[in-house]
């Protein structure tokens, strides 16, 4: 390590799992705190244990000679500092364990490094609070908002995002107008006036909050919602089939938990025609001419699924159109239709939105839930998701 000395192994035998060795720093004066005098007179000398780096499979402890100087100037006495010390570990102790809680548990990290817990979370702490800094001081075009939970169904959490980077902004607790809102405020009002385009998941208190926040940015309803939106409706009609369905086999039994034919179709009825194989498509044929309710919802699903793109297209068209500055009278018209219905459009002159990277985010939230079976406090949570998306 950079400024030290010495390196002796103490206290250790070749069957021990420990290893401690005794260091020096090689520096020749230390800086005196009270007035900042250069002092090179030794006063004493004081043993510290600083955890480090395991050696060949060996938990490894330092053991610092520290000395204590004394000031020419002001007669103070102060124990030396380190650089690469802090609070009894090695920073590259540190870093490693910060590095290692991206992807296993902090209580197999304080196992595998002989660390406590509390002490390893707030190293995960600091650094998510440096890195959240860091992010939410860059400016952020895009902006991503979306709800996950502390466990399933348990606890919301806002996670914000930025659509430039993919990385997360945020975590804030709950999910209300509030939660987004006083994020906003945090960022002041000149980083939200540089947002342009914010996509949501369609909640109400989000939208309160954009419109309240960010009235001048294009809100934006990601597909993915508006297609649940949309398909809410035939689910609805699918389950109650089956339970129909099931009842009439066997009325006086307790029905299996699905009536297997119609289950097995519940993805492939959401689909949008024009993406059916013809195996699909035979299959649901074969569905339909036994309910034909489910034929009908069908055809609704797949009705609204043509409104969007061809809402989508035509004002694909017209932005292409109007981009290339042959009509600039249209401006203000312009503005009107996208301020129309954009909500449910995910629409944007010459570049469509994407909320690819929020769904990235929440999978690797999901699979860090997984590390530890659920959170069950937030600042953890947050901590630790900040970290890894
Ligand atoms: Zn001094």
């Amino acid at each position: 390590m950079p400024g030290l000395a010495g390196g002796r192994p103490e206290q250790s035998s070749l069957f021990s799992t420990l290893l401690e060795v005794g260091v020096e720093s090689a520096r020749e004066w230390s800086r005196c705190p009270q007035c900042g005098f250069k002092c090179r007179k030794v006063w004493d000398r004081r043993s510290k244990r600083v955890r480090d780096l395991a050696v060949s499979g060996r938990r490894t402890t330092l053991v610092w000679r520290r000395r204590r100087f004394w000031c020419g100037n002001c007669d103070e006495r102060h124990l030396e500092g380190h650089a690469q010390f802090e609070g009894g570990l090695t920073r590259r102790l540190s870093r490693r364990m910060v590095a290692d809680a991206r992807v296993m548990s902090i209580r197999a990290v304080a196992r595998h490094h002989g660390v406590g817990w509390h002490r390893i979370m707030a190293l995960v702490r600091a650094e998510a609070a440096r890195v959240e800094k860091r992010r939410r001081a860059r400016r952020c075009r895009v902006l991503l908002v979306d709800e996950t939970s502390i466990r399933r169904r348990h606890r919301y959490v806002t996670v914000v995002a930025s659509g430039d980077t993919g990385e997360v902004l945020a975590m804030i607790p709950g999910r209300g107008k509030g939660s987004l809102s006083g994020f906003f405020r945090d960022q002041g009002p000149d980083w939200c006036r540089q947002v342009e385009i914010v996509m949501s998941d369609g909640s109400r208190p989000y939208r309160a909050a954009i419109n309240q926040c960010l009235p001048h940015a294009r809100h934006v309803l990601d597909r993915f919602h508006v297609v649940r939106w949309f398909t809410e409706g035939l689910t609805l009609v699918r389950r109650e089939l089956q339970r129909r369905e099931l009842q009439r086999r066997d009325p006086d039994q307790t029905p299996p938990a699905y009536e297997p034919d119609l289950f097995r179709a519940r993805f492939t009825i959401l689909r949008r025609a024009d993406h059916l194989s013809d195996a699909h498509q035979a299959h649901l044929d074969r569905l339909f001419s036994a309910h034909p309710r489910l034929k009908v919802a069908w055809d609704a699903l797949q009705e609204l699924y043509g409104i969007y793109e061809a809402a989508n297209q035509a004002l694909e068209r017209f932005a292409d159109l109007y981009d290339s500055g042959q009509i600039p009278e249209y401006h203000d018209v312009v503005d009107k239709i996208i301020a129309w219905g954009q909500e449910i459009l995910a629409f944007h002159p010459g570049r469509r939105a994407s909320n690819g990277p929020l769904e990235g985010i929440n999978n690797l939230l999901q699979v860090l839930r997984r590390v530890p079976h659920g959170f069950t406090n937030y600042d953890n949570y947050a901590a630790r998701g900040l970290l890894v998306a």
